[in-house]
């Protein structure tokens, strides 16, 4: 910024804001601190500006992806032998090797090619999001539309999304690593000026793109974007980055090297054989490396990053996010899941009911966030009060008329960070912008009359709050001049605070009687799953937040509010359970308050307990290991537990998936197998840190995506079965055709076009196939298990035979009996495509029948097998086909014998599923 720059690369004409007072920049900006730039002129800074965005280095050209379909030795071999054979005047053979060649090439680059652009719709999904205010109003906007001038607000856990200068902030540390190498925190001062040419680590009133905020709470304005960030001058080029293949490709890759050494080996033993019998090298040159090319699964690699990134997709609508591919494979085999218990089990819509003020309990009637609500008193606990005396038991009370009741909801709704806004036309529904709780507590001040803008108080200072301290103040300067501290938090945090207790109006030492009174009623209004705050406050307070201003506090009161359950979790749980994987609740929450709702929700089974924070922290890690099974829930935990329970059950060998939201979560999301963040309250911190990101924070999404990720595992295994029992029953035959002397029963060509139909299309399609219904009623994929299992290994072995007997059995009729090969070749090649393509269909389950399935579950594959099927008719029976292919009319007693065979293996395979059920039951199977 010291330097002018040109407009277009997002500099603000501001040069150095560092060393000017925040209300400088603001007013050079031509900036409303408090309502930010309007939406208008948003836009036309945009296009003055440009996106806030870094550059990318270009894409790899479109040419190069194709070039790179070539690359592989098979493909130039064959080229080879189809020169030689275009040089031998075989010049049919060579065009049609060549253009089967290049229409492989193609269809693999439209496979990856639809990867690709799958992975990159998921990409864009997870784009930044930047908390700005424009027109007066919070907004979310994906970071890229920020402009210099924006208004933005910043939280522990945010990625700073632009360069900005502070103007307000309450004990804001940043992680400055990524730009400075600093890797501790830098604390950061919206009063400070500073010299023009101070180091870019030392602009303490300054945030800048790339890096994190790690606590506190602050607000700024926008001056550079794009490339005109600090960022965007030391990365002058973002890298694209190349998505690393995962465990499960690599596995693949290395069992294709496999499979392709063992099909060289074989295919030169078939070589040799046909040479040996007298054939023509040349010939027999080409068979092999058309058997070669033929049984080596290329394509397998894109299908899989098909089905892996289809799979993705379907999750996404089901609202999972997943940010790394291999995960997929890991939901597969996910055996617990560790889940927060606000917002994920429950649906934070919080609501107040119940209040404890001046030693009264009040009810508040009222749902959601409408401010509509009356005040009962519980008769059973009042105490004398002369404020509340006009109200009788029952009766409504006018909270105007009950000042302790006031006071606690005033301090609730002042001790703030939240607003409460109309959504939509006029005043029909309320919305909540901020913490939930926080918004509970404004609707309730709100249906007590407390005034929550009061345009003669401002803020002073705010701690804001943090799980681990499980509070919040806020020092308000008055109209009068006077500052007060407003406190809130868990009962019995707040209440270690508090020496004095306000009762009518009256500041009263707090006695320990009284302070066991109030956490008796804590606990038993938590034991009806209502969560409860503390409420205190403070006459004239330090002035500075570093000399513990939270200490000798009032107490004013308690408030009880309900978050009710998600209506799906309770059936994602018992989901869970039937699927041998078992839930765990870990909340911040009142022990009797988790406990209440786990029970709700049948997250707690005969025998298992809760275990609060402090017991916790009595525990070694060897003992949580041996109890760990017996806990379903942790009450009052901390990140640290999280960290401590994910090891815990890791060290038993399982494989767990945790949730977390907050900044200190992400240790214990990034050791989980599977880290999942929330995506609508989850600090970017977080996000970064996770696999997966739910969009709906839901509980009942975890469980979906475990569904989704077992299900593809089962469509890559059976995209695996089904392509190599179809190459390993080609090799076969080829193999035993020349062991007994015979011709070769497929040609060169028909090799080529076999992989060619079958490969492509059906292949693909298999890998669309929905979760079978049974995917959550069996225990998880042991997590070390090979993908190619040894149920895959015999299906592929007795398959592979079977298409292989076929085969052999179509060509020996005819070659047999009339001694014609061409004729017996062209039966050969109707067979095994028909074989195979009907084969796909009882591929689509190892364990379901077709008829179980339904014809029409997976139309894709209908669709693979009306297309490549009307293909080879069409090769069977048009004249020039039938040329280039080397295939005769079929007589009719030929078509007979086709059908017969071709409809064969998918029968005797179907039979076989109902065979092994009734002998081996279901599961078994
Ligand atoms: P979970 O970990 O399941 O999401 P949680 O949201 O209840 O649980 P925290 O947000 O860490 O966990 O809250 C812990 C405790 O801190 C709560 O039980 C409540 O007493 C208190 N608390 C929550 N939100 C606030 C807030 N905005 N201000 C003050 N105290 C709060």
């Amino acid at each position: 910024m010291e330097s002018q720059s040109t407009a277009r690369d997002g500099s603000a004409p501001v040069d150095v804001p560092y060393s000017l007072a925040a209300s400088e920049v603001v007013a050079l900006l031509g900036v409303d601190q408090e309502r930010g730039i309007s939406e208008r002129e948003a836009l036309e800074r945009s296009e003055r500006f440009g996106p806030n965005r870094l550059a990318e280095a270009p894409a790899v050209p479109i040419w190069r992806k194709l070039a790179n379909q070539f690359r592989d030795l098979m493909i130039w071999i064959l080229v080879v032998a189809a020169v030689i054979s275009g040089a031998l005047g075989e010049w049919i053979d060579s065009v049609a090797i060549l253009a089967i060649v290049l229409l492989n090439g193609v269809i693999g680059f439209f496979q990856e090619e639809r990867a690709g652009r799958a992975l990159a719709a998921l990409q864009k999904l997870s784009a930044p999001i930047a908390k700005a205010v424009r027109d007066g109003l919070p907004r979310m906007l994906p970071a890229g539309e920020l402009v210099p001038g924006d208004v933005i607000e910043l939280e522990a856990g945010d990625n700073i999304p632009a360069d900005a200068r502070l103007v307000q902030s309450f004990g804001v540390t940043v992680q400055e690593a990524a730009l400075t190498g600093e890797s501790v925190p830098v604390r950061k001062e919206a009063g400070a000026i500073l010299a023009a040419g101070t180091p870019l680590g030392d602009r303490r009133n300054m945030v800048h793109m790339g890096t994190v905020a790690a606590s506190g709470k602050a607000r700024g304005i926008v001056v550079a974007t794009g490339m005109g960030t600090e960022l965007g001058r030391i990365a002058r080029l973002l890298e694209r980055h190349e998505p690393e293949p995962t465990p499960l490709q690599r596995r693949l890759a290395a069992l294709g090297r496999v499979l392709i050494v063992i099909t060289l080996a074989i295919v030169g033993v078939i070589f040799l054989l046909q040479v040996l019998r007298g054939g023509a090298l040349i010939e027999a040159f080409m068979t092999a490396v058309s058997l070669a090319v033929a049984a080596v699964p290329e394509g397998l690699p894109a299908i899989v990053t098909v089905a892996l990134a289809l799979g993705l997709q379907r999750m996404v609508k089901r609202n999972a996010l997943v940010r790394k591919l291999p995960s997929v494979e890991t939901l597969g085999s996910v055996t617990v899941i560790c889940s927060d218990k606000t917002g994920t089990l429950t649906r934070n819509e919080m609501t107040v009911q119940e209040v404890l003020a001046g030693g009264t309990r009040y009810r508040v009637t009222g749902t959601g966030y409408a401010p509509r609500g009356e005040f009962f008193m519980d008769g059973s606990s009042r105490t004398a009060e002369p404020d509340t005396a006009a109200a009788t038991e029952d009766a409504a009370v006018d909270p105007s008329r009950a000042g302790d009741l006031r006071l606690a909801l005033a301090t609730g709704a002042w001790c703030n960070s939240a607003r409460l806004v109309p959504e939509g036309d006029g005043e029909v529904a309320w919305k909540v912008i901020g913490d939930p709780t926080e918004g509970a507590l404004i609707v309730a001040g709100l249906k007590a009359g407390v005034e929550i803008h009061d345009r003669g108080r401002s803020v002073v200072y705010e701690i804001p709050f943090d799980s681990e301290r499980k509070a919040m103040s806020v020092v308000v300067r008055g109209g009068d001049g006077r500052t007060v501290l407003y406190t809130k938090g868990a009962p019995e945090i707040i209440l270690d605070k508090c020496v004095a207790e306000r009762v009518a109006g009256e500041v009263r030492p707090l006695s320990a009687e009284r302070r066991q009174a109030i956490l008796k009623t804590n606990g038993e209004m938590a034991s009806r799953a209502l969560r409860v705050l503390g409420l205190a406050r403070r006459d004239d307070p330090p002035i500075s937040p570093a000399d513990d201003p939270e200490s000798r506090l009032e107490f004013v009161g308690l408030v009880g509010m309900i978050d009710p359950p998600r209506e799906e979790v309770r059936e994602a749980v018992a989901k869970c359970r039937a699927a041998g994987i078992r839930p765990v609740m870990i909340t911040g929450d009142h022990p009797a308050t988790a406990l209440a709702v786990a029970r709700k929700l049948g997250m707690i089974a005969e025998g298992q307990r809760v275990v609060p924070g402090p017991e916790l922290e009595r525990m070694s890690d060897e003992q949580l290991a041996r109890q760990v099974e017996g806990i379903a829930v942790y009450a009052r935990a901390s990140a640290e537990d999280k960290l401590r329970i994910v090891q815990a059950w890791r060290s038993r060998g399982e494989v767990v998936a945790m949730t977390g939201d907050g900044v200190n979560d992400a240790p214990a999301v990034r050791a989980a197998d599977i880290g999942i963040a929330m995506g609508v309250t989850g600090t970017d911190v977080t996000k970064e840190a996770s696999d997966m990101v739910l969009t709906d924070d839901n509980f009942a999404s975890i469980v979906n995506a475990v569904e989704e990720g077992r299900g593809i595992f089962d469509n890559i295994q059976k995209v695996l079965q089904f392509l190599l029992s179809c190459n390993f029953g080609e090799i076969l035959l080829m193999f035993a055709a020349s062991l007994a002397g015979w011709p070769a029963p497929l040609l060169p060509i028909q090799l080529l076009w076999i992989n060619l139909v079958t490969d492509g299309l059906p292949a693909l399609a298999l890998s669309l196939e929905p979760p079978e219904p049974d995917v959550m009623q069996r225990p998880p994929r042991p997590a070390n298990e090979s993908i190619l299992s040894p149920r895959l290994g015999w299906n592929i072995a007795w398959q592979g035979v079977l298409v292989g007997f076929v085969g052999l059995a179509a060509f020996g009729f005819i070659y047999l009996r009339h001694a014609d090969a061409e004729r017996a070749r062209a039966a050969t090649f109707c067979v095994v495509v028909y074989a195979e393509l009907l084969r796909a269909l009882a591929a689509r389950s190892p364990t379901r029948t077709l008829g179980e399935l339904g014809l029409f579950t997976n139309p894709h594959l209908l669709l693979a097998i009306v297309v490549s099927g009307m293909l080879q008719a069409s090769v069977a029976i048009m004249p020039w086909s039938q040329r280039v292919f080397g295939v005769p009319w079929h007589t009719p007693a030929d078509w007979a014998m086709i059908v017969v065979l071709a409809l064969t293996p998918v029968t005797a395979i179907e039979v076989g599923k109902l065979v092994l059920r009734r002998r081996l039951g279901p599961v078994a199977a």
